[in-house]
């Protein structure tokens, strides 16, 4: 069995007990991406040296009776844009090649704090832009369940690491659903936390009103253990909440009775029949376990991604003007300053980034400010407004993740607006703050997984891990992730 089967806490446990080391559950995962990784690319880079001093030191920890966390020996794996000490961040761009940032991210020494092993860094969209990892400069990853499909994006390294049964666990990011719409397509649990939960020290900056770090697994219970790892206050990081994280792990039993579910009712018209039949039979599930369930009309959502790809632009038109020549990776060297930033930013940037970066500084300049980038503010406003409203009579909403199951490698790279779709019903919590996290629930059009979307209010961790527990009660067991390679299915 690889680490993955094993299931992250069910190794914990032994490696707490000192039933088993966590040099040898390290070696096991690290011989599981050597056998998958040549045809997936799950990975950018192995940290396996660090890794395995981390490993002997948490066992070193058991023999001498302290306990290392509730993490003990967990390989993760870290989307390549959270920095690292241990190995380079590239976000999958040229303009990072070969940088090894001189600094953890807070995530970073969370997890080691809790006991777990950093195995490597995966493969994203460049700079987290996009929803296939198609728009990586280390070339795509692919789809364990299908590899001539993709596994979702732009976390989408970490979702299929998570799926093959490289790592029990991984890190990704959400911007407009990074974590939550490759984990769909995966057939993993994806969080997205409340904005400010997890600290954003050290994760690079894509639309910095927008980005969160959170987990991938194979179960919500998992997903809860590392949530929790992680989450908390962080001086480092000014967005960062003063309360102390949400406790999702006490609530997974707690059951469905009395909690009140809302259906999103707009984005069942825009989602294909087998995206749809999923988030129906989650709520029949949520019934059937005492939740209250009803349809609530938000055509306001429907709206997000609009105001999603002009505010995400903007913000990352900014952001990236630090990738000079100077500070970071690659220099294309220029007879003056100017001319080396723009050949360095030539050269550094794929098709997508610039698109962005252009269209960002576009709505951003005088005379267009308040016609698109304010505009869409005010839209961001009118999301808000309305989750607040359905807010007011259900504890958490259910809709679903992707629009479809996962597509087939090549087949929207060459229209951006239809692989910007594929976002439609995750983009809406990013633009509210809000939590949200998908589930494996099915299978769908050519035997890939489906996921349903759990969503709740600000800081509404609690409610949505309940109901995100008794949806994978009644999930189909087949949905869900490490899918054995080929050929052993
Ligand atoms: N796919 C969306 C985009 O391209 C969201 C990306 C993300 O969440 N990082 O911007």
């Amino acid at each position: 069995m690889t680490p993955a089967a094993s299931g992250a806490l069910a190794l914990a446990a032994q490696v707490r007990a000192g039933e088993r080391s966590a040099a040898s559950v390290l070696e096991e995962s690290l011989a599981a991406i050597r056998g998958r990784d040549p045809e997936l690319h799950c990975f950018n880079a192995l940290a396996d040296a660090h890794a395995r001093e981390r490993a002997d030191e948490v066992d070193r920890l058991v023999a001498s009776g302290t306990d290392p966390g509730p993490l003990a020996g967990v390989p993760v794996a870290l989307k390549d844009n959270i920095c690292t000490r241990s190995a380079p961040t590239t976000c999958s761009s040229r303009i990072l090649a070969g940088w090894t940032p001189p600094y953890d991210a807070t995530v970073v020494s969370r997890l080691a704090a809790a006991g777990a092993v950093v195995v490597g860094k995966t493969n994203l969209d460049e700079f987290a832009m996009g929803s296939s990892t198609e728009n990586s400069a280390t070339g795509p990853t692919r789809n364990p369940w299908d590899t001539g499909r993709v596994p979702g994006g732009s976390s989408g390294g970490s979702a299929a690491a998570v799926a093959a049964g490289m790592v029990p666990v991984a890190l990704g990011s959400d911007t407009g659903g990074s974590i939550r719409q490759p984990a769909a397509l995966c057939g993993v649990v994806g969080v997205k936390p409340t904005y400010g939960v997890v600290s954003r020290y050290g994760l690079v900056a894509f639309a910095s009103s927008l980005d969160q770090i959170g987990p991938l697994a194979t179960t919500v219970a998992e997903a809860a253990a590392v949530l929790e790892a992680i989450a908390g206050h962080d001086d480092r990081d000014s967005t960062s909440l003063e309360q102390a994280a949400p406790r999702c792990s006490e609530v997974l039993d707690d059951g469905a009775r009395g909690l009140r579910v809302g259906v999103v009712a707009d984005f069942l018209a825009d989602a294909s029949p087998d995206c749809t039949g999923a988030v129906r039979a989650a709520a029949d599930v949520l019934a059937g376990h005492g939740a209250s369930v009803e349809e609530v009309a938000l055509p306001e959502l429907l709206h997000g991604l609009s105001a999603y790809y002009l505010i995400a632009p903007a913000e990352a038109s900014s952001n990236l003007a630090r990738y000079d020549g100077v500070r970071y990776g690659l220099r294309v060297d220029a007879p003056d300053v100017e001319t080396m930033n723009g050949r360095t930013r030539a050269a550094g940037f794929g098709p997508e980034v610039k698109r962005r970066v252009m269209l960002g500084t576009y709505v951003l300049s005088a005379g267009y400010y308040d016609a698109y980038y304010a505009q869409a503010q005010r839209v961001r406003t009118l999301v808000a407004r309305a989750f607040a409203r359905a807010y007011a009579g259900v504890d958490v909403l259910l809709a679903p993740t992707t629009p479809s199951v996962a597509f087939p490698l090549g087949s929207k790279t060459s229209d951006p607006l239809e692989m910007y779709l594929a976002d439609l019903f995750t983009i809406p919590s990013n633009l509210a703050g809000h939590p949200a996290m998908s589930v494996p629930f099915a299978l769908g059009e050519g035997g890939m997984p489906v996921g349903v979307q759990v969503l709740a209010p600000a800081l509404g961790e609690r409610a949505m891990f309940r109901a995100a527990a008794v949806v994978e009660s009644g999930a189909d067991p087949r949905a869900r992730g490490p899918v054995p390679a080929r050929g052993a299915r």
